[in-house]
């Protein structure tokens, strides 16, 4: 973390099953500087889901409060629930210069990328659809009928991929880890993300 520098965005999607929440969370603990955006969601907490950690656990009532402030930076339906990113959440973190994650779905991607169009985005794919029914069925978090609503929209998902910055292939866990660090390096050189040492470095000539 750099002093008095905002911290990027930067906007990871994939579909359910991937290895997007296995990935994200090996990223934040070997990356001091790195946060994740904790997603407000009106989805029940999973067995071992913790109210503020993995999400705000929120009623309907309270979500549909909050799309009428404003309070989101974006906000979907997805699988029936309602998720959204909190603008009061990403900017406390941005601000003190932690890079931010935004671990949300593709029609919450597009929102961020209209509104944020230097955030980076990147799309992880699975090796195979075969292998991501396999993840889907082994996590053993959801029913069989959520698994099978979830692999019939992992198509669709998948075919957002090309609105996408990057794309990474989770095959094997380190590599796609190191390949994600790559393009969190990459980010925080564009030239959006340095314009704070540019306007400096011309200021102090
Ligand atoms: P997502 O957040 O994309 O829905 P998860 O991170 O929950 O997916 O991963 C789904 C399942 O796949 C989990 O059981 C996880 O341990 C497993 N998994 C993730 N990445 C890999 C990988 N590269 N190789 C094998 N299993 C993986
Ligand atoms: P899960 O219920 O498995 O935790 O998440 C289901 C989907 O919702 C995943 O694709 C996840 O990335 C997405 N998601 C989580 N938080 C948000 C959010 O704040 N906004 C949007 N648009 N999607 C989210």
């Amino acid at each position: 973390m750099q002093n008095n520098k905002k911290g990027n965005i930067f906007i990871i999607s994939a579909a359910s099953g991937t290895g997007k929440t296995t990935l994200v969370s090996r990223l934040l603990k070997n990356n001091s500087d790195l946060r994740v955006s904790v997603s407000h969601t009106t989805r029940q907490p999973r067995e071992g889901e913790q109210h503020g950690v993995h999400y705000h656990f929120v009623p309907k009532e309270e979500f549909e409060s909050l799309i009428a402030q404003k309070a989101f930076l974006e906000h979907a339906d997805v699988f029936g629930n309602y998720y959204g990113t909190s603008i009061a959440g990403v900017n406390r973190l941005t601000e003190q210069g932690f890079d931010v994650i935004l671990e949300i779905d593709v029609q919450g991607a597009e929102q961020v990328r209209n509104i944020l169009p230097e955030a980076s985005s990147i799309f992880i794919l699975p090796p195979s659809f075969e292998i991501l029914a396999g993840r889907l069925k082994g996590r053993a978090t959801d029913s069989e009928e959520v698994i099978a609503t979830r692999l019939a929209k992992a198509r669709h998902e998948i075919e957002q991929s090309v609105h996408f910055d990057y794309v990474v292939v989770n095959d094997d866990l380190n590599t796609a880890e190191a390949d994600l660090l790559h393009i969190i390096k990459a980010g925080r050189l564009k030239k959006s993300a340095q314009q704070g040492f540019i306007t400096n470095l011309l200021e102090n000539s």
